[in-house]
């Protein structure tokens, strides 16, 4: 599919729930967020429906996000659904790695390609304080399985103020180097302001390149993170969201009343 800036989009961002197990001080607020109703989540068969949909419209990268896509329960399933359907030549998947341990192993059976892994610093005490009561440790742990069950390329998301000359992600760089990962590093939005950058070693933040939709835990297919356009699956089915999400993508972003967790970041 070609949106009216002539941008190729083939590829889908899925949320596949707002729920997360940490509360990332620039993504929640303490207290967390109203949560989608259970009824109100996309099944399995509807994700499903609307990942083929997109393939038949020309995707062919996909990746899992959320909030946490790991505390949806049975995501191994659904992955194993995802990586049945023939077309999708990059199956990823975004998360904390706070429950990789578990279920790195489990997801790479089931057709996962590879993992992208939040990792802002290697403090556990500042860890610890950003994600409110974050355990590094298992964030490691999870690194580990990930690595043992050849999700690669792994890369590692760290969330900067300013730059990554900071030395939390230039310790995160180091380890990186070590452990043969990409780093990339995401300046602290804003969706609110319409405050962006783009990402340093990643593609996102880059309007004139941008290829991506994203589909929210709910079912709206929205053209732009920072736009509140949105086309609801359910009310229009799958192909008309999917179509006018494209036909509708800005030039660039602007603002939006969404947050990270509802859109998948
Ligand atoms: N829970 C998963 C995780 O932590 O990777 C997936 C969802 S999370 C919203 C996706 C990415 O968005 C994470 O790397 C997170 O650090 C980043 N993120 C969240 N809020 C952000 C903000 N305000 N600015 C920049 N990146 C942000």
């Amino acid at each position: 599919m070609f949106d009216k800036f002539n941008r190729r989009i083939h590829y889908l961002r899925i949320s596949v729930t707002d729920r997360c197990n940490l509360r990332c001080v620039y993504c929640m607020p303490k207290e967390g967020v109203r949560l989608v109703r259970h009824e109100d989540i996309l099944s399995f068969e509807e994700i499903l429906d609307v990942a083929r949909t997109a393939v038949a419209l020309g995707v062919d990268k996909v990746r899992l996000t959320g909030g946490e896509p790991l505390v949806r329960r049975d995501v191994v399933t659904l992955v194993r659904m995802l990586a049945g359907v023939d077309g999708i030549r990059d199956l990823a998947m975004t998360t904390n790695g706070i429950l990789l341990g578990r279920y790195a192993a489990p997801l790479a059976d089931a057709g996962l390609d590879r993992v992208n892994i939040s990792l802002d610093t290697l403090d556990a005490q500042r860890y610890a304080a950003l994600t409110r009561g974050g355990d590094l440790a298992r964030v490691f742990e999870g690194i580990d399985a990930a690595q043992a069950a050849g999700l690669e390329p792994i890369k590692l998301n760290c969330v900067v103020a300013e730059s990554s000359a900071e030395p939390d992600a230039q310790d995160v760089a180091a380890f990186a180097r070590r452990r043969g990962f990409a780093a990339r590093f995401i300046r602290r939005m804003d969706l609110l302001c319409g405050t962006f950058w783009p990402v340093e070693g990643g593609s996102g933040g880059d309007c004139p390149r941008c290829n991506r939709l994203r589909l929210s835990s709910e079912g709206t297919v929205y053209p732009c993170l920072f736009s509140d356009i949105g086309f609801s699956v359910r009310e229009l089915g799958p192909e008309e969201a999917l179509r006018r999400a494209v036909q509708h993508k800005p030039a660039s972003g602007q603002t939006s009343r969404n947050r990270f967790h509802a859109v998948g970041g």
